[in-house]
C-alpha cells in the first residue's frame, strides 16, 4: 500500500494557482466556500485525504498521466463550456454500444450519456471499461454489467444470459445479455461512473491530488474505494464550468438521497428476480456519503 502525499504548497497551488487572475477569481468566491475548498491543503482535514494506492494494477500505476491542476483545466482551449443554449445533460438508455449517440444529441444538449447493461469492450487490447467519454463530441457511455454483485461470483455464467423466449414478440435488446440485480451498491457504483464520465466531458482529467471521484480506476475494488465526492481542486473546476453555489448543490444532493419516493424504478425487465421489481430507490449505500455532505454543509453554514 502506498499513500500519495502532496505538500501543502503543491495542493494549494493546484487549487488556487499562482496566476494572479486566477488567485483573484478565487478570492472572489464566497468566504465559506473558500474555507471548504481550503480543506484541500489542511493536513489534518477529515473531509479530504490523500490517495492510497493498493496495488500495482491501480490506475495511477498502470496509466501514467500528467496531473491537471486548476490552472491547466482553466486554460485548456479545447474545454467544453456549457452555454445558455446548450445546458442540459441527457441520459439515454441504450441496448448496444452505439456510435450514433452523437447523432442522437438534442440541440440544447451539453452532453448525452448512454447507459447500457452490456459489458463494454472499446478495443480488443482493453479488458473492459466501466465507462468512456468523448470530450470533442460531448458524448459518453457507461455499463452496469460489471456492477452487479453476481458478475464475479460463482453463480455468474458468462457475459451472456440465456433467457426463455415465450414468443417472438418478447424480443428485447436485453435478451441474451446479463442484467444485474438493481441494488443500492449497483446504484452507488453507477452514480460514481456516470458522474465521473460527465466530469471528463466538462474537461476534468483524472485526479492525482486527493481522494476524489475523478481518480482513475482500473478495477472494481479501486472504483469502490473512490468516493462519490469531488476533492476541492476538482470541485473548483466543476464550479468554474457550471457555476453553482456549493451549499445549494450539497443540499440538492441530500434531498436526492432523502427523497426515496422519487425515481422509483417502475419496472425492471421481467426476467429479473421478482422481489426486486417494486423496490423504492435503494439509497442505503449512500448513507456514509450523506454524512460527509452534512459535515461539508456545517463548514459552509458556520
Ligand atoms: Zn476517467
Ligand atoms: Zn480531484
Amino acid at each position: 500500500m502506498q499513500v500519495l502525499h502532496h505538500s501543502e504548497q503543491t495542493l494549494k497551488t493546484a487549487l488556487i494557482s499562482k496566476n494572479p487572475a486566477l488567485v483573484s477569481q478565487y478570492e472572489k468566491l464566497d468566504a465559506r466556500e473558500q474555507q471548504l475548498l481550503n480543506e484541500a491543503f489542511h493536513p489534518t482535514s477529515d473531509l479530504f485525504g490523500p490517495i492510497t494506492l493498493h496495488s500495482q494494477s491501480d490506475w495511477i500505476n498502470s496509466h501514467p498521466e500528467a496531473p491537471q491542476d486548476f490552472e491547466q483545466f482553466f486554460s485548456n482551449p479545447y474545454r467544453n463550456i456549457p452555454s445558455p443554449e446548450k445546458h442540459s445533460i441527457y441520459i439515454l438508455s441504450i441496448g448496444h454500444i452505439l456510435k450514433f449517440l452523437k447523432k442522437k444529441k438534442p440541440a440544447d444538449a451539453f452532453c448525452v450519456v448512454g447507459v447500457t447493461m452490456i459489458d463494454l469492450y472499446p478495443r480488443d487490447s482493453w479488458n473492459f471499461v466501466f465507462g468512456q467519454a468523448s470530450l470533442t463530441d460531448g458524448v459518453g457511455i457507461f455499463s452496469f454489467a460489471r456492477y452487479g454483485s453476481d458478475f464475479y461470483s460463482s453463480h455468474y455464467e458468462g457475459t451472456v444470459k440465456k433467457l426463455q423466449k415465450k414468443s417472438s414478440n418478447d424480443y428485447s435488446i436485453f435478451d441474451n445479455y446479463f442484467i444485474p440485480e438493481i441494488t443500492s451498491v449497483l446504484l452507488l457504483r453507477s452514480c460514481k461512473t456516470l458522474t465521473h464520465e460527465i466530469g471528463h466531458i466538462f474537461g476534468l482529467r483524472h485526479c492525482q491530488w486527493l481522494t476524489c471521484l475523478m481518480q482513475g480506476s482500473n478495477h472494481l475494488e479501486e472504483a469502490d474505494l473512490r468516493p462519490l465526492n469531488l476533492c476541492p481542486i476538482c470541485l473548483r473546476k466543476l464550479q468554474c464550468a457550471i457555476g453553482f453555489n456549493i451549499a445549494e448543490r450539497y443540499k440538492a444532493l441530500v434531498r436526492w438521497i432523502d427523497d426515496v419516493s422519487a425515481d422509483t424504478p417502475r419496472a425492471t425487465p421481467k426476467h429479473s428476480r421478482e422481489n426486486n421489481v417494486y423496490l423504492p430507490k435503494p439509497v442505503e449505500a449512500f448513507k456514509e456519503w450523506k454524512e460527509w455532505i452534512l459535515k461539508c454543509l456545517a463548514v459552509l453554514e458556520k
